[in-house]
């Protein structure tokens, strides 16, 4: 109902209250189209996880993803069709993530996974895994397969890496590595 600039919305049942601010925590924690976290939960999370793995002197990985692409299926298939790819990856992969392990939606048709105690080459195994799943993966539109391919950055902490940014950037250059040299592929080393 509203009253001039003021919008007064009721709930009923019980701990209306608290639900309602439980969702709205969840809004601004969550990618609404795919449901996966957000890019600022991601940095958040890196960050945190981030100094504690260097306190610690534990592996730290982050896993980047980027569809191959991407825009091509916008252009041809439609924008609804982008959309449904963009959840159906999501959803997908969801499973394999860990309790521990965090998987967010960076931007766009980019994705990240942070690996709390794996080191590069489990990392980069994992890496491996996502991108032989969505190549194998049908995916399907209104009754048309999509085929679908990523590419895929993975870095771990070095004595350089002092933020979450420092971490993204070296994940980030390595998917661009991958892209440049012919897509649906895993860098792992500068
Ligand atoms: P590359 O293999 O180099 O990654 O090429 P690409 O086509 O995947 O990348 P490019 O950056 O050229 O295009 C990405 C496109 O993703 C452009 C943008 O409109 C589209 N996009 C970003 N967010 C969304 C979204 O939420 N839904 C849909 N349908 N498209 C999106
Ligand atoms: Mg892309
Ligand atoms: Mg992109």
């Amino acid at each position: 109902i509203r009253f001039g600039d003021a919008i007064i919305k009721f709930l009923s049942g019980a701990n209306v209250e608290s639900a309602y601010h439980e969702e709205i925590y969840r809004m601004t924690i969550l990618d609404g189209l795919t449901g996966i976290h957000n890019k600022r939960y991601l940095l958040e999370f890196l960050e945190r996880e981030l100094a504690g793995a260097k306190r610690h002197a534990h592996p730290l990985s982050l896993v980047m993803f980027d569809l191959d692409f991407f825009k091509q299926i916008n252009d041809q298939r439609g924008h609804l069709a982008g959309d449904h790819v963009l959840k159906e990856v999501a959803q997908r992969i969801r499973p394999r993530i860990r309790r521990e392990d965090l998987f967010a939606r960076y931007g766009g048709e980019e994705f990240a996974v942070v690996l709390p105690e794996i080191d590069l080459a489990v990392a980069a195994q994992f890496g491996e895994s996502l991108r032989k799943m969505v190549e194998e993966e049908e995916f399907v539109f209104e009754g048309r397969r999509i085929p679908l391919a990523v590419s895929v950055g993975v870095a771990d902490l070095d004595p350089a890496i002092a933020s979450a940014d420092d971490l993204i950037k070296k994940a980030d250059a390595r998917l661009y590595r991958a892209k440049q040299s012919g897509r649906n592929r895993v860098v792992v080393a500068r």
